[in-house]
């Protein structure tokens, strides 16, 4: 590593003319400052040649290494008047250049503070939000085409803020998984998702079958196990009407903690479906030794079927047969179309989840369609 770095500073200096300065700021980050004034043009074009001269192969001992970076650029006196400031604008630059797809550059404009800044304020509101009553949990029927009945649903959280616009959770569940909120959101919804099934039990519904998402930091949390039996405890429910949708991105990332967490889970009768299969890297190993109950094939898999050029089709039937040479159960998400379901149930998956059927309803709206769910489903499949 050091003398990769060595390596790659040698090349910056070289670049660099007389008034300019070249400085490593920490770990692999690089600061040129350019000493005489210059315009766009030659500012990308020192931007350029520093990528090529990255991109050339390195020799280091017997290794061949291949670098790639990502460049923000800030100018004096418009993108700050201070080291700091102008470091600061260079370095949200050099964020949007990673988030372009490496290997770029990027110039500072003020849209750049403008992103960050909504970041924070978006962080600091969710702060808040755990405090109050800004969340709410919606239910996603799935439905098992077999019977034509409804199977369980799934507990999707939303976030309501006060000027009365709702947050997708594809916005903030990142966020608040970054900022480790996310396992208070989890259990919130963990809670609320069971208080309601025993609702609808009281209201002599049966037992609806209830999956929860939990993030990967939800569930190596070391008392995790404790507290959903507690839940489960409080709400009277049986843990075999519980099911958890882990990813595989989740459980990849902290496989051994997260292995403990499902053994565990599993051995008291709660179902593990592996969510969004078929986007992470799942090893086929884990997927042989874990208990898992169930894959839920990604949406995007799904919108794939029957289009044209697709190899969608090939890769359901793949995943499909796989489940059930392991003796897993399958759902299929974001059902949306006929064809969809046909070509599902033609090929063995009989748990199907999608607007087709309904979106996630309130608990009251989902009570009212579990009433007449047959007639609903019938139309559907007729
Ligand atoms: P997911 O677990 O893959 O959930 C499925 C998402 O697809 C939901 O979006 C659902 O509303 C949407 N969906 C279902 N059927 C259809 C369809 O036919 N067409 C289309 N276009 N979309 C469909 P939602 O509610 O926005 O949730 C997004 C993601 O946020 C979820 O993806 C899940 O990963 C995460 N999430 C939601 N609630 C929680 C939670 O309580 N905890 C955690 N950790 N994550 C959550
Ligand atoms: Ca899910
Ligand atoms: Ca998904």
């Amino acid at each position: 590593g050091d003398k990769l770095l060595r390596q790659a500073a040698e090349r910056l200096t070289y670049l660099a003319r007389q008034d300019d300065c070249v400085a490593r700021t920490g770990g692999d980050e690089f600061v040129i400052v350019v000493g005489k004034a210059q315009g766009k043009v030659q500012l990308e074009a020192l931007a350029s040649n520093v990528l090529h001269s990255l991109n050339r192969c390195f020799y280091v001992d017997e290794y061949s290494i291949y670098l790639s970076a990502s460049i923000g650029i800030a100018c004096y006196p418009g993108d700050g008047t201070t080291v700091e400031a102008l470091m600061q604008s260079a370095d949200l630059a050099m964020y949007r250049a990673k988030a372009k797809g490496k290997n770029t550059h990027t110039f500072f404009t003020e849209d750049l503070t403008v992103a960050a800044n909504d970041r924070m304020a978006l962080e600091t509101e969710l702060f808040r939000a755990m405090d109050s009553a800004a969340f709410e949990v919606h239910y996603q029927p799935k439905i098992d085409i077999g019977n034509g009945a409804v199977a369980g649903c799934e507990a999707l959280v939303r976030w309501k803020r006060a000027d009365g616009t709702w947050i997708a959770p594809s916005v903030f569940i990142p966020l608040a998984e970054e900022t480790g909120l996310v396992r208070r959101l989890d259990m919130f919804v963990l809670r609320k998702a069971c208080r309601q099934q025993r609702e609808w039990r009281e209201q002599g519904l049966g037992n609806v079958h209830m999956s929860v998402n939990m993030s990967g930091r939800s569930i190596i949390a070391e008392t995790f196990v404790d507290d959903v039996l507690d839940v489960l405890g409080r709400e009277d429910m049986r843990p075999e009407h519980l099911g958890m949708e882990i990813t595989e991105t989740a459980f990849m990332s902290n496989m051994s903690e997260a292995s403990r967490a499902i053994a565990a889970l599993s051995e008291q009768g709660i179902q593990i479906y592996l969510d969004d299969f078929g986007t992470g890297y799942s090893s086929l190993y884990y997927l042989h030794t874990m208990p898992i109950a169930s894959l839920k094939i990604d949406k995007s898999f799904i919108d794939g079927i029957n289009a044209p050029f697709n190899a969608s089709n090939e890769l359901v039937k793949t995943v499909l047969t796989l489940a059930s040479g392991l003796g897993m159960s399958t759902v299929a998400e974001g059902v949306e179309t006929r064809e969809q379901i046909d070509f599902l149930a033609n090929n063995g998956c009989g748990i199907i989840q999608g607007y087709i059927f309904s979106q996630a309803l309130s608990g009251s709206d989902f009570a009212t369609y579990l009433k007449s769910s047959a007639a609903s489903i019938a139309a559907v499949m007729a």
